[in-house]
């Protein structure tokens, strides 16, 4: 089975960028020539610390920013389309069916007043050319899937535990078949054990589903046990892009570096957690140079003057630094 990055490119995001716009105050550069590929199947983490324009990124591609939100360049190419030349309702049949999510805590995105099951049932019939009959037949078959069981699909959120909201949300994600899950921060609300479920459930569904899924999280723990591939994001910026073995052993960007120095390290329980000193610049106040540079530990006079460019160091290894050339 092809997975990982050795599957098709289903998705490719190129030179994307997206402001802030709010009256009367400069543009907040909240996103900046991000460019990256996912391909069928692949587990792809996007990583940074919160502000870093995850999330951002992820309402962008699927046309979904608040309305202070630009998409100022770029494109998303799913299938030889681009996403950001399609109209509005275009744009709503794509989502779910083509690319659907899974959010943080999801009582917020359950409806409250209605059970879990009729959700599902609506979200189907919204999406796919499908009879009520073959809704409820696939309704059985995606709480099962997700351990849920079907005895419960006349139960209302409420009803549900943490764990088994998340485990809905999913089985809802799932619904329409879409080749693409976004899962942002899916576990962030939960309890250890519990994160860990669902942590297995996602990885088992990838397998059984070739679902690409982009999963954007602060945790490197996660990323390290999950992920085919890494994008790790400073300040709406690509740090660095590689598969999650070049990430975590050979780290070409400072700021790469910087965060797995602060994972605690589980042989060591006494250690100090580090955390990267300082803060991320102001979107609507960047450095003139690199993003990372009021923070950077190796910065050069050239970093304070100059951006550098994203380039591919080895194949498929991308960074900006300027202290990195391609071999
Ligand atoms: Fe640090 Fe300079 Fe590289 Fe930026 S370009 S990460 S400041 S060394």
């Amino acid at each position: 089975m092809m997975q990982g990055r050795d599957g098709n490119v289903i998705l490719e995001v190129k030179n994307f960028n997206i402001d802030y716009i709010k009256k009367g105050k400069p543009p907040a550069h909240a996103v900046g020539n991000v460019s990256f590929k996912l391909h069928e199947g692949e587990l792809l983490g996007v990583v940074g610390e919160s502000g870093c324009g995850k999330t951002t990124l992820m309402l962008g591609i699927t046309r979904l920013l608040p309305p202070a939100g630009r998409i100022t360049h770029g494109k998303v190419l799913f299938k030889n389309t681009d996403w950001m030349k399609l109209s509005e309702p275009q744009m709503r049949e794509v989502r779910w069916r083509d690319i659907s999510f899974i959010f943080q805590g999801a009582m917020n995105a359950l409806n409250p007043v209605k059970t879990v099951g009729d959700q599902i049932i609506e979200a189907m019939l919204l999406h796919l050319p499908i009879s009520k009959v073959a809704a409820q037949e696939r309704l059985i078959e995606l709480l099962d899937m997700v351990g849920i069981g079907s005895n419960r699909k006349d139960n209302y959120p409420h009803q549900f535990s943490g764990g088994m909201r998340q485990r809905a949300m999913i089985a809802m994600a799932l619904a329409c078949m879409p080749s693409i899950v976004i899962a942002d921060e899916p576990t962030t609300a939960l309890d250890v054990m519990i994160q860990a479920q669902i942590i297995e459930l996602l990885m088992q569904l990838r397998d059984k589903l070739q679902t690409a899924v982009m999963l954007v999280t602060h945790d490197l723990g996660v990323v390290a046990e999950m992920c085919d591939s890494v994008v790790v994001m400073y300040s709406g910026v690509v740090a660095e892009y590689a598969n999650v073995d070049t990430i975590f052993n050979t780290p070409l960007h400072p700021y790469t570096q910087e965060l797995l120095k602060a994972i605690p390290d589980l042989n060591r329980p006494n250690e100090k957690l580090r955390s990267i000193p300082g803060y991320p610049p102001q979107l609507d106040n960047l450095p003139k140079g690199c993003r990372f540079s009021p923070r950077c530990p190796k910065a050069i006079e050239r970093c304070f003057l100059e951006q550098p460019e994203t380039l591919e160091i080895t194949p498929g290894h991308f960074t900006s630094c300027h202290l990195v050339e391609p071999k």
